[in-house]
């Protein structure tokens, strides 16, 4: 027996739900009730095969035990069928396509008078990232106004960021391997990000972030903020140098900057045109 219910939407508080008012006489039949368990059971006496009878007599009597538990009612046993039905059944479903006329629920407040721009969620999100002495070392020069690079003394590469190891060779990298890194660079890729409005967004119209390739290094440090610069005149091969917060701009800087960079400024310098940039993003 199946039955699809469309406009199941009771709520439910807890226990005790079959007590409460409901619309019609199916709703308050009591689906934990013994004399209807023992009919249904007793309606499946005369199944022919006798593993089929013991399994659909041992299923209604455990679905008794369920609903008893949780005081089921009807409408939520159809509800819970319905949603099994469906889940097993849908293999042709090729998409969903617009109504002719809006769904309103009868409790709809109608329109706001303001657009939302913003909605409050509870979220929680406990991260345990251990800081190694190299970045607490690159933390340290990035408060001086200087980027610390590790360069590794097999390969030559330069990194920073990361566990202070070589990827390549597999070796720890140290203090004697770290190199102040140039302050100029060129931008190999960029995107205008559309302000998502949240609780500590300072960011109120669309902005660049780009990313910037250090000269004479293998270190593309990437999504950094660009500094009085109009979003059409943003451009791959654009030449930039880093902008230090000064002690007094630090006290203003808001609490989720990273350390006292304050993003990348244009130098004026002709674009670096070479088709191979836009490749560049790690
Ligand atoms: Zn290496």
């Amino acid at each position: 027996m199946i039955r699809v219910l469309d406009t199941f939407r009771a709520p439910r508080h807890g226990r005790g739900v079959t007590e409460q008012p409901s619309t019609s006489a199916v709703e308050r039949r009591n689906l934990a009730d013994a004399d209807l368990t023992q009919a249904v059971e007793a309606s499946f006496e005369n199944t022919p095969d006798p593993r089929l009878r013991e399994v659909m007599q041992s299923l209604v009597r455990h679905l008794h035990a369920f609903a008893s538990e949780v005081e089921l009612t009807e409408e939520e046993w159809f509800a819970a069928i319905d949603f099994l039905t469906r889940t097993g059944h849908i293999t042709d479903l090729e998409a969903f396509v617009p109504g002719e006329e809006p769904v309103v629920p009868a409790d709809d407040g109608g329109p706001v008078e303001e657009p939302v721009t913003m909605m409050d969620y509870n979220a929680s999100i406990t991260y345990t990232l251990p800081v190694t002495p190299n970045a607490q070392r690159a933390e340290q020069a990035n408060e001086q106004g200087r980027f610390l690079g590790l360069k590794c003394p097999e390969c030559g590469r330069t990194y920073t960021g990361g566990r202070g190891y070589c990827p390549v060779d597999s070796i720890a990298l140290g203090p004697g391997d770290e190199v102040d890194l140039p302050q100029r660079g060129t931008i190999t890729n960029y995107t205008i990000i559309t302000p998502v409005q949240y609780p500590g967004q300072t960011e109120t119209e669309p902005f660049a972030r780009v990313h910037v390739w250090l000269d004479d290094a293998d270190v593309v440090l990437g999504y950094q903020p660009l500094l009085d610069t109009a979003n059409d005149d943003v451009r791959i091969g654009m030449r930039v140098s880093a902008v230090w917060a000064s002690d007094a701009e630090l006290k203003d800087l808001a609490s989720n900057a990273e350390g006292r960079l304050l993003g990348w400024m244009p130098t004026g310098e002709p674009d670096v045109t070479d088709p191979d940039l836009v490749d560049r993003i790690l």
